[in-house]
């Protein structure tokens, strides 16, 4: 087993409180997100954890162990940062090998591991190179293989993949999301790109002003958030207000099938998915932007309650802005905030 746990884990700088009273574990073997605006708390929750900020409240466990007072070095955490931080004096196989010889693992055995890490990362024949003559996604590469090494017991990785292009960030994904399930790692991936840690996490927890605001698999917190702040920070949402009677929802220019338990004013969210175009959809609506994605077009939309809503079209059809459309609801896309 290696799993952490926080627990009311807070951390204030003077006035400043960086992190707010966050229960968090991540289980054994997982990679658990952490994703949420700039200066909410994921780079200060993933110091506290390797040790390197002292909470002001609350503790940190690991594997049920209270290791909130453990300095660093007796932590066992491998850590990937944007800046690879290599030793520039060494080749990439010593690097690899630094955490196992400061572990006092014998000569052989480092190498072996060294090479058996740069092999899987598919670099195994840079093993003789110095890092300064490697590229962006090499060297990241690398940063990886060193923090596997000394065998963690958790891998905290902050925003790994800034700074790499595009194509080489898909790769890199799929290749991470790989090895580290091979190796029954567990992980905690702080990003602050909601795309990236919904295609490499098993669970992410959305932070906002050092809280969390919810934590779930991908889906659940695509398809169920519990507020607007998620509901807007995971993907694109239209937030609708309503008032619902009889288990059902008025909008006002329209009536929503979906069952709803309570009565009175609500707030919904819909998925961009949620709009179907068509042309005998009940809802007139002016499009008020259009911007062209390649195989879809994202459109916003004047509802006749003034609401702008977030839809997408095919991206073979051609709209312009202050054309008349029509919209259906589809209201299982559609779902009630707390
Ligand atoms: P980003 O995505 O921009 O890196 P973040 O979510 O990682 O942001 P943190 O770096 O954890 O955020 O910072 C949380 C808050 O704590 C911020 O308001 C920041 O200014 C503050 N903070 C962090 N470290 C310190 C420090 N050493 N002294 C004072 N304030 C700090």
């Amino acid at each position: 087993m290696s799993d952490v746990t926080l627990e009311a884990l807070t951390k204030t700088y003077g006035d400043e409180v960086a992190v707010d009273g966050i229960d968090l574990t991540i289980r054994d073997g997982e990679i658990l997100g952490i994703v949420g605006p700039s200066g909410c708390g994921k780079t200060t929750t993933l110091r506290t954890i390797a040790g390197f900020e002292t909470p002001t409240h609350g503790r940190v466990l690991f594997d049920g162990v209270d290791v909130t007072h453990v300095p660093p070095e007796e932590r066992n955490t491998g850590l990937v940062f944007q800046s690879y931080a290599l030793f520039d004096t060494m080749t990439v196989r010593e690097n690899v090998a630094f955490g196992p010889k400061m572990q006092g693992a014998p000569k052989d055995e480092r190498r072996d591991r060294a090479d058996e890490l740069l092999a899987l990362l598919d670099i195994g024949e840079l093993a003789d190179r110095r890092p300064t003559t490697l590229s962006g996604g090499q060297q990241q590469r690398v940063g990886l293989a060193r923090a596997l090494a000394i065998e963690p017991h958790v891998l905290l990785l902050d925003e790994p993949m800034t700074g790499l292009d595009a194509e080489l960030k898909t790769r890199l994904r799929e290749e991470i999301t790989g090895l580290l399930a091979d190796l029954e790692v567990t992980a905690l991936y702080v990003t602050h790109d909601q795309e990236e840690a919904m295609a490499m996490c098993d669970r992410i927890a959305v932070l906002n002003d050092g809280t969390v605001e919810q934590v779930g698999t991908p889906a659940e917190i695509y398809r169920y958030p519990t507020n607007s702040f998620v509901a807007n920070f995971i993907g694109s949402s239209t937030l609708l207000e309503g008032t619902a009677e009889n288990g059902h929802v008025d909008l006002g220019f329209t009536e929503l099938g979906l069952e709803v338990p309570t009565s009175g004013t609500v707030t919904l969210a819909a998925r961009p998915k949620a709009f179907d175009l068509g042309d005998t959809g009940p809802i007139s609506a002016e499009v008020t932007n259009v911007t062209y994605l390649g195989d879809r077009t994202r459109l916003t939309a004047r509802v006749p309650d003034g609401t702008n809503v977030t839809l997408h079209a095919d991206g073979m059809e051609t709209y312009q802005p202050g054309e008349t459309v029509s919209l259906s609801i589809d209201d299982t896309r559609i779902h009630l905030l707390e």
